[in-house]
């Protein structure tokens, strides 16, 4: 099943149970300052959820454009390292805003993964929350699923796992908990059950993700019932491709496939399992559709996740031996492959390439000459990069921190992060003279440019 029939068959289906489908709004947030990229499809809802908002419909469906490379949700460390990780990705998502609740939103998940989408149920792996005794009756007693197949989790805090289902907009406002739906793609495959201690192999991969806002968390953090209850649901439409394509990796599915053969024919690379072929897969659709929806290149905020993401998949061209402008080439492959389904590509995919050309003649020098001081310093000292080297690459060659200590990560190297920070402390101290950073430098402005984008980068392989 192809990705168009995917997203048609999740509309028609939620339409067919009373839903009004609403298209994708922007990656940039349009009612959030507080929120980089959209990175879910309740974003575009979040006033309805609240009450501050209200549309003509109580029932909504949509495929959103998503975003998550930086701020709470930073996938950018698992692109190329997991099988269903990316920076942008389509979320099918159907809401209730004070309509059905808990019973409706489970069993139309259910019926649409198993009858719609034929699903084998015996594949299927539920989380409720610990204490959600109403959802885990759901599951068990009317849907059916077996008990060993019922999971429940707590909500992370002091948890020994990563998984956490129970959801809050922020630390006071709408929340409540999550059920999940999971998928075993087989016993060969490495990873434990959700809640075990490799649960965070890919053998089990979460499809969707179903949120049921039940109470208001006040300042002094006391939960009140919400008098109308509502529902949020996320579903990774190329989680669920991969599953319907009957493979393992979303970067198996047929859209990713045509990107990666693009990226093969554009760079060179014989090996069509190299990774950098993936992530370089990955990030064109990221840039592209950010530049789509207005973002420019930028040294802050998420203009500033935008050129991370570009030198970071020029850099892997790089590593392939393509030290030519390239990258701007896929825009065109990535029309044929969703053009259709998102005309606001279509119809500016020339600036969108002609944006990206620029930025890469403008990294492609410094590029080339920042692996050349980097490979020095590491034959010097192979095991560890120092932070110092690091704050020069970034400051004079424009290497974003990620890029460089995704370097090291490759090669296994140690990477001074710290020793990177203290770096940057001290030139900021001595006013940008150090490293010559004040007349070079695209990127550092000194305390206004802060790191955006991402948390730690020792954490952000495993944010949730
Ligand atoms: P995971 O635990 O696998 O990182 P998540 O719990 O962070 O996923 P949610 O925030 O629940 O994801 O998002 C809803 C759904 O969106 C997920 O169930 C998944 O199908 C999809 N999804 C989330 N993050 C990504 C991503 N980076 N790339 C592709 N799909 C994603
Ligand atoms: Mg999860
Ligand atoms: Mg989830
Ligand atoms: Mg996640």
């Amino acid at each position: 099943m192809k990705s168009s029939e995917i997203r048609d068959k999740f509309l028609k289906f939620f339409e067919s149970k009373g839903h009004t489908i609403v298209r994708s709004s922007s990656l940039v947030p349009g009612n959030d300052p507080t929120l980089m990229l959209t990175n879910s499809g309740m974003v575009q809802f979040k006033d309805v959820f609240t009450g501050t908002d209200s549309r003509p419909y109580t029932r909504a469906t949509s495929v959103q454009r998503c975003v998550r490379a930086g701020g709470k949700h930073n996938d950018l460390e698992n692109v190329g390292y997991t099988a269903r990780h990316h920076t942008f990705f389509e979320m099918l998502g159907n809401f209730s805003f004070g309509d059905y609740f808990k019973r409706d939103a489970i069993n139309y998940a259910w019926e649409l993964l198993t009858k719609v989408y034929g699903l084998p149920s015996e594949k299927l792996t539920v989380t409720v929350y610990m204490e959600d005794d109403e959802a885990y009756d759901i599951w068990a007693n009317e849907v059916g699923v077996p008990k060993e197949r019922i999971i429940r989790i707590g909500d992370n805090k002091g948890a020994r796992y990563a998984s956490d289902n129970f959801w809050q907009m922020a630390d006071t406002g709408p929340c409540g908990p999550c059920t999940e739906i999971f998928y075993d793609h087989g016993a060969d495959i490495p990873g434990g059950p959700p809640g075990s201690p490799d649960e965070d192999g890919d053998r089990f991969i979460e499809i969707w993700n179903l949120v049921f806002m039940q109470f208001n968390r006040d300042e002094a953090g006391v939960m009140h019932k919400l008098p109308k209850p509502c529902v949020d649901t996320g579903m990774g439409m190329e989680r669920l491709a991969a599953v319907l394509q009957h493979v393992h990796s979303n970067y198996e599915i047929d859209l990713f496939q045509a990107l990666i053969r693009a990226a093969a024919r554009e760079t060179g690379a014989l090996d069509l399992e190299n990774k950098s072929l993936r992530v370089i897969a990955d990030h064109i659709r990221a840039s592209a559709f950010m530049i789509v929806d207005g973002v420019i290149p930028g040294s802050e905020g998420r203009a500033y996740v935008l050129r991370r993401i570009i030198r970071r998949a020029l850099r892997h061209g790089h590593k392939l031996g393509q030290t030519k402008p390239f990258f701007f080439k896929l825009v065109q492959d990535l029309n044929i492959e969703m053009g259709a389904a998102y005309p606001e590509l279509a119809a500016v995919k020339k600036r969108v390439a002609d944006m990206i050309e620029a930025e890469e003649v403008n990294f492609g020098r410094t590029l080339e000459n920042g692996m050349k001081v980097l490979e020095a310093q590491l034959a010097k000292n192979p095991g560890k990069l120092d932070g110092a080297t690091a704050f020069l690459l970034y400051g004079t060659y424009g290497f974003p921190l990620d890029l460089t200590a995704d370097i090291c990560r490759e090669r296994n190297i140690e990477f001074d992060e710290a020793g990177f920070h203290e770096a940057m402390k001290r030139d900021k101290e001595i006013g940008g003279g150090g490293t010559g950073v004040k007349q070079k430098n695209v990127e550092y402005a000194g305390e206004k440019n802060k790191f955006v984008g991402y948390d730690s980068l020792a954490h952000a392989s495993r944010v949730v």
